[in-house]
């Protein structure tokens, strides 16, 4: 099997992007593997520290390794890790990639801490991969009221310093997402832009592969020209959330007397694995054509 930095470096000259999205319970991940397993697809899963305080960090390992072990291309990244030490439980674990989040810290102090993280993560696993952040797309992939007011866009020599003194693996600027949605593009009736001309002189300025978090609820077409531009992977976290819960609800509604969770929770796998395969298949042969 490739290594995650090989499937990055082949999305790269494919012009394709890799899926990244979020679990924190069994039926978000059955999904996720279903979709990359009928797609034939590399796919990337994540926990955030306060979803793996939920999966538990060594179980979130165990489960990737045996879904692995049985063929499918899937790779474990903690998600916005923010301290050294649960950076660390995350690399002892196993976990093929970190992102180490200081983005809410000024800049310097963002480059001193993830700088430290990136060479004690070397050090427990040379093959681990860091990803760090430059700029500031709020938090919270969840429903939110309002766009967060406090983005700070990411300047190309920002993020060129920045790559240059940590020596991450990836990176994730601020490019015109946010995280979470608001009730409007939950709808579809608005979706996030991109600063495509952004991207791309980010991507100019830096050697690394780019990752576009906050992917939820942004414009189709947006998503193939910031592939074009060099985004390499995208996450997905709030989609699958939502999808989550009006299903479960429906299940719940439609079967009113069951209470073995193995016979609702069929239908809940199925519309999140709709949602997953919807996004994989954009980011992958649709965005290939788009380049074209
Ligand atoms: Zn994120």
């Amino acid at each position: 099997m490739k290594t995650l930095l090989e499937v990055l470096q082949d999305a790269e000259n494919r012009r394709v992007a890799v899926g990244h999205f979020n679990f924190s319970e069994l039926t978000v991940l059955k999904a996720v593997g279903e979709a990359a397993r009928e797609l034939d697809t590399a796919v990337v899963v994540g926990v955030s520290e306060s979803e793996r305080e939920f999966v538990g960090v060594r179980e979130a390992v165990a489960l990737v390794k045996a879904m692995r072990d049985e063929g499918l291309r899937i790779f474990l990244n903690a998600d916005h890790t923010h301290s050294l030490e649960k950076a660390e439980e995350a690399a002892r674990a196993g976990f093929d990639m970190v992102v180490f989040d200081a983005s809410e810290k000024p800049i310097e102090e963002n480059i001193n801490l993830t700088q430290r993280a990136v060479e004690a993560m070397k050090s427990i696993n040379s093959a681990i991969l860091v990803e760090g952040e430059v700029g500031y797309i709020g938090s919270g992939s969840e429903l939110h009221d309002k766009r967060p007011e406090n983005i700070h866009m990411t300047e190309p020599a920002d993020a060129r310093g920045f790559v240059v003194e940590t020596r991450v693996d990836l990176l994730s600027p601020s490019v015109g997402t946010t995280h979470g949605m608001i009730p409007s593009m939950v709808r579809g009736a608005e979706h996030k832009r991109l600063d495509i001309p952004r991207i791309a002189a980010i991507k100019n300025a830096v050697q690394v592969p780019l990752t576009l978090h906050g992917g939820s609820g942004t414009d189709a077409e947006d998503f193939w020209k910031a592939i074009k531009a060099g985004i390499t992977m995208i996450h997905i976290n709030t989609e699958l959330r939502v999808a989550w819960r009006t299903g479960l609800a429906e299940a719940l509604k439609r079967n009113s007397d069951a209470v073995a969770p193995y016979k609702l929770l069929p239908d809940v796998v199925r519309d999140v694995k709709t949602v997953v395969r919807g996004r994989l298949e954009l980011f992958g042969d649709s965005a290939a054509a788009a380049a074209r």
